[in-house]
């Protein structure tokens, strides 16, 4: 498959690849929560007014409405409604599910939980079910979340099913313990509405390619999924085991420079195949003060993913 080469503009590289009912353009973005991007994250690199929330909101909607996506899963939402007035005037509907317990509660003038949240594209899809899970670890509630829905293709009626989550942050072996089985429950979830729909798994799983949640998702017997990027690239034995991009997020804290891949779309490949996914910007592009910036408005960077479905409507062609 190919790769959108590094789109900048809404007239460029985006025209190769048009919507049409037999493919769904998917964005994955931890956008980065205006309170904890403020307060929390210590960016020791990003200007203050790049933090800015009037700047920063639009810049964000810039990012997504670029890319002409379908479907849109973001993680650290703490101002959904702003995001659903504006994505709402661009053809936008949105769902939105908080952290039970979300971070920015604890942060002085902020504007209620983080959490994550779904838009799809209201003249393509109708949607047939919202649910929403705290995702468990040895049946326990955590802290952490997915949204899930099942979008049906007008002018097909062929089902998707998509799901996205953030899966628990920081490093360490019992962290990495926990994320398994966030992503356990996080599959379990998922398969009770698979019903064998076309099927998109994406987020900020907080792990890299390394770790036991990534093959647990691979694995996953009923859900058959493969992630977008790996399947696109080889990026020239960077991260040749498996091939993912080699970040997804990359900023500088008082602690260091932090460049790793975390986050992740995961589709059904018995019912889709990925014939574009978007490019990072380079090393060089990003700047040497990494990100946010004021031309990247989160510490992570957005994933887009050019998929076509492959519904049994289409074999019987
Ligand atoms: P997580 O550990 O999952 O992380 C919460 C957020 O912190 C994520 O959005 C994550 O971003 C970000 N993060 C990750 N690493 C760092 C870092 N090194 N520095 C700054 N931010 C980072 O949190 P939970 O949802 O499990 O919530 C627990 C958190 O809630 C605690 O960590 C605590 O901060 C807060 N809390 C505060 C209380 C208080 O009284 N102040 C009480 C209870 C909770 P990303 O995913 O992009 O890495
Ligand atoms: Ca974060």
């Amino acid at each position: 498959c190919a790769n959108f080469q590094k789109l900048n503009s809404v007239s460029k590289g985006c025209s190769d690849y048009v919507s049409s009912p037999y493919n769904i353009r998917v964005l994955q973005w931890n956008i980065l929560s205006q309170a904890l991007g403020v307060m929390n994250d210590n960016f020791a690199r990003c200007p203050d007014n790049a933090l800015d929330w009037n700047f920063r909101r639009y810049r964000i909607v810039e990012e997504i409405v670029q890319y002409f996506p379908d479907i849109v899963c973001l993680q650290e939402v703490d101002h959904f409604n702003f995001l659903k007035h504006v994505l709402g005037t661009q053809g936008y509907e949105g769902m939105f599910f908080p952290k039970p317990d979300s971070p920015c509660f604890y942060i002085e003038g902020n504007n209620g939980p983080d959490g994550c949240a779904i838009f799809y594209r209201k003249n393509k899809f109708d949607l047939v079910k919202n649910e929403n899970k705290v995702l468990e670890i040895w049946r326990v509630q955590s802290n952490q979340v997915a949204v899930l829905a099942v979008l049906r293709i007008r002018e097909t009626g062929q089902e998707v099913c998509v799901a996205t989550t953030h899966l628990k942050a920081r490093q360490g072996a019992l962290l990495s313990t926990l994320r398994n089985e966030q992503g356990k429950d996080l599959l379990q979830f998922v398969s009770n509405h698979f019903s064998n729909r076309p099927t998109i798994l994406c987020g900020d799983f907080n792990a890299e390619p390394t770790e036991p949640v990534y093959e647990t998702v691979l694995n996953s017997p009923s859900l058959n999924l493969s992630s977008a990027y790996a399947s696109c690239h080889d990026y020239d034995g960077l991260c040749s085991a498996h091939r993912e991009p080699p970040y997804t997020t990359w900023k500088i804290r008082d602690e260091g420079e932090i460049c790793h891949t975390i986050d992740y779309i995961f589709y059904n490949r018995n019912s889709m195949e990925v014939e574009a996914v978007l490019d990072f910007p380079s090393g060089d592009e990003i700047g040497q003060d990494r990100v946010p910036s004021y031309l990247y408005p989160s510490d992570h960077f957005s994933l887009v993913c050019y998929a076509w479905v492959v519904g049994l409507w289409y074999i019987s062609f």
